[in-house]
C-alpha cells in the first residue's frame, strides 16, 4: 500500500519573515515516526513541503497529513484535492486534536492526541475495511516505542537530521502551552527505555544532536543514567530545559560531561505575577541570574525564551526584557507574543473574558496578537515585539551581550553563534540552496564544543 505521509508548509512560507533556514533545522520527526509502524509490504513516503516542492497529481492509497495551526489553512487545501480525486486522507496532530471538528471536514478520519498507537490501530483497521473516523490515542507508552525511520527523509536538506524526541509530552502544566491540551485524556509524559534510548544515538553518525523534547530533564532518574552513559562518546547536543531543573542538583554537570553545550530555556517574563498568572511555576522563585551563572561557568550557551503581550505587562516590557537578556550575556533570544492556542487554559480562559479578537489561524504565529490586552494595543504589542528582534540582533548588541561572559572561550562561542544564526541570511540561503547544510553543520559543532 502506498502511504504518502505530508508536513505541509507553514502559512509563514509566504510572509516577509520567511527565513528558508528555520524550516531546514528538523526533520518531521513525527510522521518518520508513525512511518515506522507501516508494515514491511507497505511503501511509505514522506514529503515536507518546507524543503521541497509537494506534487498532489498522485494517487497514493493513503495520505497522513500533519497539522499545526499555521499549516492548518494549507493542509485543508492539500487535504481537500486529495479527496476531490477520491484519496484517502488521515489528519492528526495539534491543531486537529486542539479542533477536530474542523479537520474533520476536510478528512477521512482524524487522530487526537499523540499518533504512534492510534495510527497503528488506524492501519490495521484500515486495511480489514473496518476502520472509523475518529481515533483517540488511548495506551500510551514507548517502552517499545518505534523509532523514525530516517532512510525516508532527505537528510542533507537539513541542518540537524540528529534530532530525536526520548519523551512525549511535559511533567509540568503551563497554561498557554499546547502540551496539556494533546496529552490531556491520558498519561501526559512518558519516555523511551534508556537501552533504546542509548541505541538510537549510537546509530547517529556524526557527532551533533538535538534533543527535541519539551523538557529534556523532565525524568531525572533517566536522563542522570543517560548522560553517565554518554561520558565519553563525544557527542555534542543541545535541548531544552526548565529554570528550576538547572538549578536543582548535579544533573546540569553531568549534561555537560556528557556532551551539553546550549540550553534552550523558557524564562516567559521577568515578571512574577505573569508567571503565576499563567502556571509557570517551574520558574517561581527561582533566581534567574543563578541559572545563567551555572550555564556560564560551565560553558553552555542559552537560548533564551520570552513572551510578550501578559496581562502584566506594560509598554516597558520590550526594552527591559530585551536589555535584561543583553545585560545576561543570552546568546541567543527567541521573542513571542502571546498566543492562545485553542483548547488551552490560556484561550478557555480568554474566551470567557471575550477577549480574544482574531480567530484567523494564520495569525496564530506568535508575530501577531490576537486577543486584547488590558492596557497595551495589537499595534502597540506588535510593534515592540519587531522592535526587541531588531534591537536583540543589532552587531552592535550582539557584541555588547558577548561581553557578559566570564571567559573569552564564551564570549568568542556568543559572537559567532548569534551573528551566524540571525546575520548571514543570504549566505544560508547559499547554503541550502546549494545542498551544503552538511559543511554548516561542522561549523555548527565546531562552536559548541
Ligand atoms: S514547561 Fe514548557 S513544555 Fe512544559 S508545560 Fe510549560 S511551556 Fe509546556
Amino acid at each position: 500500500m502506498k502511504i504518502k505521509f505530508i508536513l505541509p508548509a507553514l502559512e509563514e512560507a509566504k510572509s516577509p519573515y520567511w527565513r528558508p533556514i528555520k524550516y531546514s533545522l528538523f526533520p518531521p520527526l513525527g510522521l518518520a515516526t508513525l512511518a515506522s509502524y507501516c508494515d514491511p509490504g507497505d511503501e511509505p513516503e514522506i514529503v515536507d513541503e518546507h524543503v521541497e516542492e509537494l506534487e498532489i497529481g498522485d494517487s497514493p492509497d493513503l495520505v497522513v497529513i500533519q497539522v499545526y495551526i499555521t499549516n492548518a489553512y494549507r493542509a485543508y487545501e492539500i487535504a481537500d484535492q486529495y479527496r476531490s480525486r477520491g484519496v484517502f486522507v488521515a489528519m492528526g496532530g495539534l491543531h486537529v486534536t486542539a479542533i477536530p471538528e474542523e479537520a474533520k471536514q476536510h478528512a477521512d478520519v482524524v487522530f487526537l492526541g499523540p499518533g504512534e498507537e492510534c495510527f497503528a490501530r488506524f492501519l490495521c483497521e484500515f486495511k480489514n475495511k473496518s476502520h472509523t473516523n475518529v481515533y483517540q490515542s488511548n495506551d500510551r507508552s514507548l517502552v517499545n516505542g518505534l523509532w523514525p525511520r530516517r532512510d525516508l527523509f532527505r537528510r542533507e536538506r537539513y541542518l540537524v537530521p540528529n534530532s530525536l524526541v526520548i519523551s512525549r509530552g511535559c511533567v509540568n502544566r503551563c497554561d498557554f502551552c499546547y502540551s496539556n491540551s494533546f496529552y490531556r485524556d491520558g498519561r501526559h509524559f512518558y519516555t523511551y527505555r534508556l537501552d533504546h534510548i542509548l541505541q538510537e544515538i549510537e546509530s547517529l553518525p556524526g557527532r551533533h544532536l538535538y534533543f527535541l523534547d519539551d523538557h529534556l530533564f523532565a525524568d531525572r532518574p533517566l536522563v542522570r543514567e543517560l548522560f553517565r552513559q554518554m561520558r565519553g562518546m563525544k557527542r555534542l547536543f543541545q535541548g531544552a530545559v526548565t529554570v528550576d531543573s538547572i538549578l536543582r542538583d548535579d544533573l546540569i554537570e553531568l549534561a555537560y560531561q556528557a556532551g551539553f553545550r546550549s540550553a534552550f530555556i523558557g524564562f516567559e517574563s521577568l515578571e512574577k505575577n505573569n508567571l503565576t498568572q499563567v502556571g509557570k511555576t517551574s520558574n517561581l522563585g527561582r533566581s534567574y541570574r543563578d541559572v545563567i551563572k551555572r550555564l556560564d561557568s560551565l560553558g553552555i550557551m542559552i537560548n533564551g525564551s520570552f513572551i510578550f503581550g501578559m496581562d502584566h505587562d506594560t509598554k516597558d516590557v520590550f526594552r527591559d526584557v530585551t536589555y535584561w537578556a543583553l545585560d545576561h550575556g543570552i546568546a541567543t533570544a527567541t521573542f513571542h507574543i502571546m498566543t492562545p492556542y485553542p483548547d488551552t487554559s490560556l484561550w478557555k480562559t480568554l474566551e470567557s473574558e471575550g477577549r480574544i479578537i482574531c480567530r484567523d489561524w494564520k495569525k496564530y504565529d506568535t508575530r501577531h496578537s490576537v486577543f486584547r490586552h488590558p492596557v497595551m494595543s495589537c499595534g502597540e504589542i506588535e510593534e515592540g515585539y519587531h522592535w526587541a528582534y531588531r534591537e536583540f540582533y543589532k552587531w552592535c548588541n550582539i557584541r555588547s551581550g558577548s561581553r557578559h561572559h566570564e571567559t573569552m572561550r564564551m564570549r568568542w562561542k556568543h559572537l559567532i553563534y548569534a551573528g551566524c544564526w540571525k546575520k548571514f541570511e543570504p549566505v544560508w540561503n547559499f547554503i541550502i540552496k546549494n545542498r551544503m547544510l552538511c559543511h554548516a553543520r561542522k561549523i555548527l559543532e565546531r562552536t559548541l564544543q
